[in-house]
């Protein structure tokens, strides 16, 4: 097998893996926040219970085939199921291609980004084991790479700075960053809107999200998350979907992963732009 051929192989491996992890995220998301196991019971439909076959399992291309129905009683299946898979094939590729043999570490983290979004979407809520999982990720990953000398406690050494892994200070300090700069956001919030105006959940993300990347991605997805947020927020409103004022209504989680992976696979061309900016050179 020549080099291309061998390339072309990783990227299907790396977009079938995601959409197949996906597709068991869509369990998790449906289950966890239910009190359910996530292994049994077998998947099944949930309207006549008939089994679902390997066959109709297939990430994706099962959805196609039975066109969007149970094979049994023909009880339409939401459309969110292949497009979770989709989204976990997408992001698996970009993460493999960006990020190249480190890419597992990359998709653990968009794993859990994944659940929690939609747990958050459909619950308000955002599962510790999301939250406090990224934290440890982050720190862990940090102090193992420090550990068998990829960098210093404060600068890299042999790794690119593709702004995933930092050395430990950034890591904690983002942590921290994180997690006291949206408690403060949170605080006030509260104070001025007279009602909880943000959840403990969406503070420990940004937590985990400062432990992952450090505190200039803190910064980035803060402001990113505001405008994403504020963007979806209008047009919801012009639709008539939500009043004025019921933001509370709109999770706030997802916007945080989506200013994640912004910086992600966008980060570096980011700061680079916004210095640009500011020092005009
Ligand atoms: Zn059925």
């Amino acid at each position: 097998m020549d080099q291309k051929a061998i390339m072309i192989a990783f990227d299907a491996f790396s977009f079938g893996l995601g959409a197949t992890i996906a597709s068991f995220l869509n369990v998790v998301i449906w289950r966890v926040p239910r009190g359910e196991s996530i292994v049994s019971p077998p998947s099944h439909c949930p309207r006549c219970s008939s089994p679902i076959r390997w066959w109709q399992n297939v990430p994706i291309i099962s959805w196609i085939l039975l066109r969007g129905r149970c094979a049994n009683c023909k009880e339409p299946i939401s459309m969110r199921y292949p497009l979770v898979e989709t989204l976990g094939g997408v992001l698996f590729l970009a993460a493999f291609w960006h990020y190249g043999w480190l890419a597992p570490l990359a998709w653990i983290w968009i794993s859990l980004m994944i659940v929690g979004s939609f747990i958050d979407l459909d619950h308000q809520l955002l599962p510790d084991f999301v939250t406090v999982g990224g934290m440890i990720l982050g720190v862990a990953t940090s102090v193992a790479f420090w550990a068998v000398g990829e960098f210093t406690p404060w600068h890299f050494h042999n790794l690119t700075p593709n702004f995933f892994f930092v050395p430990p200070l950034q890591s904690l300090g983002g942590l921290a960053l994180g997690f006291s700069l949206l408690w403060c956001v949170r605080f006030f919030g509260t104070l001025a809107f007279k009602r909880e105006a943000m959840g403990m959940g969406d503070v420990f993300l940004m937590g985990a999200v400062g432990a992952l990347f450090g505190p200039v991605a803190v910064i980035a997805t803060l402001i990113l998350s505001a405008v994403l947020g504020s963007i979806v927020g209008i047009v919801l409103i012009l639709l008539a979907k939500v009043r004025l004022g019921g933001f509370a209504a709109i999770p706030y989680g997802p916007f945080i992963c989506a200013g994640c992976l912004v910086w992600m696979f966008w980060g570096p061309g980011l700061v680079q732009w916004h210095l640009q900016l500011l020092l005009g050179k």
